[in-house]
């Protein structure tokens, strides 16, 4: 299947955006369990490229040496996270990643292969709660809900105590400023601040919507 046809077609899809540390994972994990369909990580796609591209000591600066891994690579992401048959689970959440998953995701080149993967992941399932940076914006701008979440700067700064306040903000930097598929409200998003809301608050409230 194309990639035209994955996105044309009317597959339920949940988007949930937002920087780092404002609760996608967690939200899209509870609401994913209660509709009882499946969940895709996009964001450890991209640490799966970042963390195989450091550990082939390819240059991050080259992009179609960085593009040509993504390629070939087979990443499965799930409960854990398989890049050609590695378990980097653990190892794409550690500072080293962290700090270079940026610039890796800002390769036009590698986020086309990427976008792809993730369409043809829902529309193998038919739908399903997809959270990330562009899932509203690019990936699916068709999809039935569009969530944003925020919260404020120290509280994500606070649930990312082993990036580190600062390290946290350059991410979020890099992702709301590159040319390509920026970090941004979706139109037609709806915006939850998750700051001082339970996660069960945050998902009832969601459902509502559906
Ligand atoms: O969600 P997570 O913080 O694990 O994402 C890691 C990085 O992957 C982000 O900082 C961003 O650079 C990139 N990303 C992206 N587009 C997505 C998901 C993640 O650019 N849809």
């Amino acid at each position: 299947m194309t990639a035209v046809d994955a996105e044309s077609r009317p597959y339920p899809v949940i988007a949930i955006d937002g920087p780092a540390g404002s609760g996608k994972s967690t939200v899209s994990r509870a609401l994913s369990e209660r509709l009882g369909v499946e969940r895709l990580d996009t964001g450890a796609m991209y640490r799966a490229v970042a963390w195989a591209a450091l550990d082939r000591g390819i240059d991050l600066g080259d992009r179609q040496g960085v593009a040509d891994l993504a390629r070939s690579l087979v990443i499965t992401v799930g409960e854990r996270v398989v890049a050609d048959g590695s378990d980097i689970t653990e190892a794409i959440r550690g500072a080293e990643v962290s700090a270079v998953v940026s610039a890796v995701a800002a390769n036009p080149a590698v986020r086309a292969v990427l976008v792809e993967c993730q369409r043809q992941w829902v529309a193998a399932r038919r739908g399903g709660v997809v959270e990330g940076r562009d899932i509203g914006s690019a990936v699916f701008p068709q999809a039935d809900l569009k969530i944003y979440l925020t919260a404020s700067e120290s509280e994500r700064a606070r649930r990312r105590p082993e990036e580190g306040a600062d390290a946290v903000a350059r991410r979020d930097r890099l992702d709301s400023t590159r040319s390509v598929s920026p970090l941004g409200v979706a139109d037609g998003a709806r915006v939850i601040d998750t700051t001082e809301r339970s996660v069960e608050d945050i998902v009832e409230e969601v459902v509502a919507w559906l």
